[in-house]
């Protein structure tokens, strides 16, 4: 069933492309060899060329032209072996240049696909239009001084990756797992941080709806949105405001829009009229770029294993559910942890307590896999633990809080707490003649056909031997006892 939104006039579909401009990771810059580093000093990653001064000429940096290829590679994509260089002009304070080098026309990498999951267990491909490199501005700052504003142009001249999705996305979810599928490749490939929270990956979100059957409609821009969670929402408030737009006799007009977090809503930034003329033309001071298929293939030998390979391999190897295998190659770190605890272990306990337990625990205390407060090789000695039948799962559940809270060994907190699952089967029996004689209505009630009480009695040992008793042993010595 397809997401829509019920309007007066009945259900609309949502239809979104998205732009995303990712910064490449790389030392230098795109065409100077001036240094990238975030947060540097205002103005401290300046070279001539960034500054724009005249006469100086641009070489292009091969890191990142292998940064563009391996990506595209990554998304499955066509690699162009020629593409091209174009100026695209506008003048701004922060474009020193009065011009940004980009690839109009001729792109790096052309057609590709995403796969991204979907909840239920669903995927569906989402189709990549194509990718080119760009240079970024630099960046104005107005809230330095009352009265003037400052430019900083360490940015100016950083290179960008745009990746343009062609129009396939119908849904904010599907809009929101694009986004994260793309950032994990991204990361995977070591191509672009993703850290959306610092500018090195931004989103414009194109947006239009439609009855079903009907062809696009007009689309609105709304640009440079700089969280996932905000993609999601800017889908949903600028869908909604269209349908209402349609449903009182209006019509979109095509332009350009910003999302505000605060109000929940997209505003008008500036309609197509408006639209700038940027005058593209082939850079002058630029070859067109060629690639040897060579060099290109050498780069394709050295990819990593990618989500969506490693994700088969869970599933295949380790007998995982596809959903939580998805779940734990997402982050390269985390499937890594993954794998260390689940080697030579119950690879789906080892699942259920990564996503579960450790997850959770990740989220309480504010760290992530790479700072986790448990290490993989302490998780599996718990499980071990567990598998050697020291502890029963609950109690392993209390063990691991205390991991967390003091980076003991599990089998340390096990003894110094006298942990240790009660397999005496004598003590067992004991405790289950307790609690029979204590409830001599509930004995009747269960020899009288009430079965359901069997897990009552359960319960009551279990609590009777403060969580230790072996469970199947409880079962089984109840069982025997009921009969
Ligand atoms: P432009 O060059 O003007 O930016 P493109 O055709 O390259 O236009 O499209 C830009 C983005 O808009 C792409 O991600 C594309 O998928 C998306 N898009 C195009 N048409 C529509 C539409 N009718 N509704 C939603 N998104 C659209
Ligand atoms: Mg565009």
């Amino acid at each position: 069933m397809s997401y829509m939104i019920e309007g007066k006039t009945g259900p609309w579909e949502i239809v979104v492309g998205l732009e995303v401009h990712a910064q490449v990771t790389s030392h230098s810059k795109l065409f100077s060899g001036a240094a990238t580093d975030f947060g540097a000093g205002p103005n401290s990653q300046v070279s001539f060329i960034d500054a724009g001064f005249p006469g100086m000429l641009p070489v292009i940096n091969e890191e990142c032209v292998a940064q563009a290829v391996r990506t595209g590679l990554g998304l499955n994509a066509q690699i162009n072996l020629v593409s091209r260089f174009d100026r695209k002009n506008y003048f701004y304070a922060d474009l020193p240049t009065g011009y940004q080098i980009s690839q109009y026309l001729h792109p790096i990498v052309g057609k590709g696909v995403i796969e991204v999951e979907l909840e239920g267990g669903i995927t569906k491909n989402i189709g990549v239009t194509r990718l080119h490199l760009e240079q970024d501005a630099g960046k104005s700052l107005h809230d330095q001084s009352p009265s003037k504003s400052f430019i900083d142009l360490n940015r100016a001249g950083v290179a960008l990756m745009e990746i343009v999705s062609e129009p396939d996305i119908r849904s904010p979810e599907e809009a929101g797992a694009y986004l994260r599928k793309l950032r994990s490749i991204l990361r995977y490939l070591g191509t672009c941080d993703g850290n959306m929270d610092e500018g090195s990956m931004r989103a414009d979100v194109n947006v239009s709806v439609r009855k079903q059957g009907e062809e696009f409609r007009t689309r609105c821009e709304v640009k440079n949105v700089n969280s996932i969670r905000f993609v999601m929402h800017a889908v949903e408030a600028e869908a909604k405001r269209q349908i209402e737009l349609y449903e009182s006799g209006g019509t979109v007009q095509q332009e350009t829009r910003l999302y505000d977090p605060a109000r929940g809503e997209t505003r008008s930034m500036r309609s197509k009229e408006d639209a700038h003329d940027y005058r593209y033309f082939p850079d002058p001071d630029l070859l067109p770029l060629v690639l040897d298929e060579a060099w290109v293939a050498g780069l394709k030998a050295k990819l990593p294993e990618l989500p969506d390979d490693k994700c088969t391999r869970f599933v295949r190897d380790y007998k995982l559910p596809p959903y939580d295998a998805a779940v734990l190659v997402m982050e390269q770190a985390t499937a890594a942890f993954y794998e260390q605890v689940a080697s030579g272990r119950d690879a789906k306990l080892a699942a259920n307590w990564v996503i579960g337990e450790l997850f959770a625990a990740l989220n309480r205390t504010g760290t992530n896999i790479e700072t986790s407060p448990v290490s993989a090789a302490a998780l599996g000695e718990l499980l071990d633990l567990m598998a050697d039948a020291t502890i029963n799962g609950k109690i392993a559940k209390e063990v691991f809080e205390a991991m967390v809270e003091t980076g003991q060994s599990a089998a340390a907190i096990v003894e110094s707490k006298g942990l240790r699952q009660v397999t005496d089967t004598g003590a067992i029996a004991a405790a289950i003649d307790q609690i029979l004689a204590a409830n001599q209505d509930k004995l009747a009630e269960y020899k009288s056909g009430k079965e359901k009480l069997f897990g009552f009695f359960v319960g009551q040992t279990m609590k009777a031997m403060a969580g230790k008793g072996n469970p199947a042993l409880i079962n089984k010595i109840l069982i025997e006892k009921l009969a």
